[in-house]
Order: structure tokens, then sequence, then C-alpha cells
């Protein structure tokens, strides 16, 4: 599937079944597996021989879709988990623990915020989180001997701010260190991190990948192209023995290429258990056949929604990076010269109320907490994910009172503009 074009591992990368096996990737719905001799199983256990055992490390079904995302992403391993938040988790902890540092953009989905600056905090791993469009000496100053990656998002939800990632990469780089992305909103489809640097890619598969909102999920991929072992001091946890698995010794045993996702399997996986059910991995693989169509029409749909909104009277801003009046657009064109994701904020005008009451009177574009799906949605932060603050608190978050977060669905794009059209109208 190497040399194939995108839409072509969409369709049918990670799974080549042989003559007479299923079409389409089977459902391994089995938790465990059968062996003839203890021994047969032991190899597995001391990472001798490549098998399954327990679903809770490793499941068929699963795999298969995570190499179908390995090869959309061009890397080497991948793993998929039961959330994008385990992804997040999984992904920086594996490298960073108790005493040790990380470099993170500000402008990361709320989530992950708190997941690094409250619970991760609590296990010992401190965060300094520098704003995305920071100099460089100013990220360069933001790393300490003791910081072990760098963590950015694509295209930041809900901020929208697009990530330079070849100057993350390079700080990154120079302070030997990995640059870990988040790349949920463009998905690979529209940017593959890996090209510009970054060594790790993260996932919340929830999103676009999923697209139906059908099934809570993550992915982790290796780029294999972090030389762990030139780094020995900085990374004990893959270039020491493991006394868990009888002394292995990941960067050796699997080189670049499989040492992270190896480790984060038989360790944060075994340990912690956020394993995605083989029935949500067949879901996620359906979505991920019709990825490439999708994300071309939801792209078509937000610049259409994006060109509209910018004209109308009663719209105070919009923040879209294919409008070329956005901040933005120059980034968005480097990294992702086909598009970037279908999100689009706005503000209207007369703030909280008039925004509260346009949403009230649209018909197509649902209100939910979830973007990037295949239906239309959108959401008012200011009086539902951040009414606990006021208009100043908000306003210091980067979510002004009058921000509705409008995620364009797969629909016809007058259709979701007339919507728009009328409740406007009506405030
Ligand atoms: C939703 C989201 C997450 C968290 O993913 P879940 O699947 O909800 O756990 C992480 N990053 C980004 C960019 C997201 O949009």
């Amino acid at each position: 599937m190497k040399d194939y074009k995108m839409e072509t591992k969409c369709v049918q990368g990670g799974y080549t079944p042989g003559n007479g096996e299923p079409r389409q990737v089977p459902i391994v719905q089995s938790t465990t597996f059968k062996y003839a001799t203890s021994e047969d199983m032991g190899k597995l256990f001391d990472l001798e021989a490549s098998g399954y055992f327990y679903s809770r490390l490793q499941n068929p079904t699963c795999d298969t879709v995570a190499a179908k995302i390995c090869e959309m992403e061009g890397g080497t391993a991948a793993m998929l988990t039961s959330s994008g938040q385990a992804a997040s988790f999984f992904s920086v902890f594996n490298v960073a623990g108790c005493g040790d540092h990380v470099v993170a953009s500000s402008a990361i989905y709320g989530g992950t915020y708190n997941l690094f600056a409250v619970t991760m905090k609590r296990m010992g791993v401190d965060f300094t989180f520098v704003s995305p469009e920071c100099s460089e000496e100013e990220l360069n100053a933001a790393f300490r001997p003791n910081t072990k990656a760098v963590f950015g998002e694509t295209i930041a939800n809900p901020a929208l701010i697009v990530l330079d990632i070849e100057k993350f990469a390079k700080a990154a780089h120079s302070h030997g260190v990995p640059l870990i992305i988040d790349n949920t909103f463009a998905t690979p489809v529209n940017c593959r991190p890996f090209e510009w640097g970054a060594d790790i890619v993260t996932h919340s598969t929830t999103k676009y990948m999923d697209g139906h909102g059908a099934a809570v999920g993550g992915c982790i991929v290796d780029s294999g192209n972090f030389d762990w072992m030139k780094y020995k001091e900085k990374f004990p946890g893959l270039c020491t023995p493991d006394d868990s698995y009888h002394g292995v010794t990941y960067a050796e045993k699997f080189g670049k290429e499989g040492a992270y996702i190896t480790k984060a399997t038989v360790q944060l996986m075994r340990d912690f258990g956020s394993t995605p059910s083989p029935y949500s991995a067949f879901l996620l693989n359906l979505g991920l056949e019709s990825l490439h169509v999708r994300m071309k029409r939801h792209c078509e749909n937000a610049q259409a929604v994006a060109e509209f909104l910018e004209k109308h009277p009663k719209i105070e801003w919009v923040n879209y990076a294919g409008l070329p009046s956005s901040k933005y657009y120059q980034t968005a064109k480097k990294y992702m010269p086909n598009g970037t994701c279908g999100v689009i904020s706005f503000g209207v005008k007369g703030g909280r109320a008039n925004a509260e009451k346009m949403m009230k009177n649209l018909k197509i574009a649902a209100i939910e907490t979830h973007v990037a799906d295949a239906r239309t949605c959108c959401l008012h932060p200011a009086s539902t994910t951040h009414r606990q603050m006021n208009d100043e608190e908000l306003v210091a978050a980067g979510v002004s009172p009058d921000l509705v977060r409008y995620s364009c669905g797969i629909e016809n794009a007058e259709d979701l503009i007339a919507d728009l059209e009328q409740a406007l109208a009506q405030i």
C-alpha cells in the first residue's frame, strides 16, 4: 500500500485478504487467543514472538485499522486507543514521567490542556505552554534539561490556529526531543505532519476519521524517524532494559521504527487498559473508507459558509484559515494546500444574546458539543462548555462571548447557507 495515493489507502489500507477470506475487515470479538503449549504463549510474553494473547494489549481488528491509519500518515507503527484523550496521554507519558518536563503549544484542545496542566502535573510531569505564534527564541527558551517532548495541534480546536509545524520540529530536534502532533482536525488527508518533521502523530478518531458520531476512539502513529538511542540518557524507558519484560531494551530490539509503539502497547496499554473494542475499530474503519471524499466536502462547505458569513452585515468576524483575510491563510496554504477542515468560528453582532438566539433558530445545524461530523453541528461555548466564566474570563481564555463554533457537515452548502440566513434574519 505504501506507494498508493491517499484515496486508495483510505479504502484499502491495512488489510489485504487472502484467497477465500472476508472482503471486509473481520471483527475478532474475542478477549483471548488459544495456544497449544505454554511454551508457545511464553514466547509472546517475552516479546520473542509476535501474536495475540489478550485483547487488552492487542486485537487483530484493532491492529488492522491502526495499520491503515499508519499507512495514511506515512508512519512505521501505530496503535488504536479507546479515546483521543488516551492517545494524548499515552503519547506523552510514553516518553515523560515524574520529574520530566514537556513544552506544549497553548493552542490545544481544552481536554488536552486539562490533562497536561492538571492531571499529568499531579503525576509529576511539568508543562510549559507557549504561544503557537512565539518566536524561535521564545520557543527555545521554554526548554529545560529535563524536557522530553514538544506537543502541538495541527489546527487547534476550538481556536482554529494553524501550527507552524516546521518551527516546532526544529526547536524539538535541536533539543534532542520528539515533536508530537495532534492531527485530529486536519486528518492525514489534508496534512501529514511527518512530512514536516513531526515524530509522533495522535488522533481523536472520534472526529472526522469516524465521522458519523458512532464511536469514541484514538490513535497514535510513530514516524520511525526519532533516534532514541542517540539520546539514550534522556529516554531510559526506551533505551535501558525493562524489568517487566525480562530486560528487553525496546530501542535495541525493535529499532527506531518499532520501539515507541511496542513500549506504549506492552507497558501503557497493559497497565492502563485504554483499549478500543474490536467493534468500534470496525466502525472506525468504515469511516476511514470515505474520509478522503468527506474531507473534501467538509472543506468546500466550510469555505462557502465562511465566505457567506464574512459578507453578512450581522456578523462581526469570521475565523477560517481558508479565507484570505485569515491570519493563518499563508500557514494553512503551506501545510494544507488542499484545505484545512470543516470547522469555522464566528462572532454574531450583539454578542452573547444574539449568538444564542441565532443558534436557537437554526434548523439543519444541531447544537452539540461534538465537532467534525457528517452532520452540521454548532456550539456556543460561552453558554455551554465555558458557562462558568464571566465575559472577562472568556476573553482571556480566547473564547469571546459572541463566539459560535460551527462545524460544517457534508450536506448541501446552499442549504447550510439558507439555514444560517433565516436564523440571522430573526435577530
Ligand atoms: C476531541 C479531541 C480530543 C479528545 O478526543 P476524545 O476522542 O474525545 O477523547 C483530542 N484532541 C482534539 C483536537 C480533539 O478535537
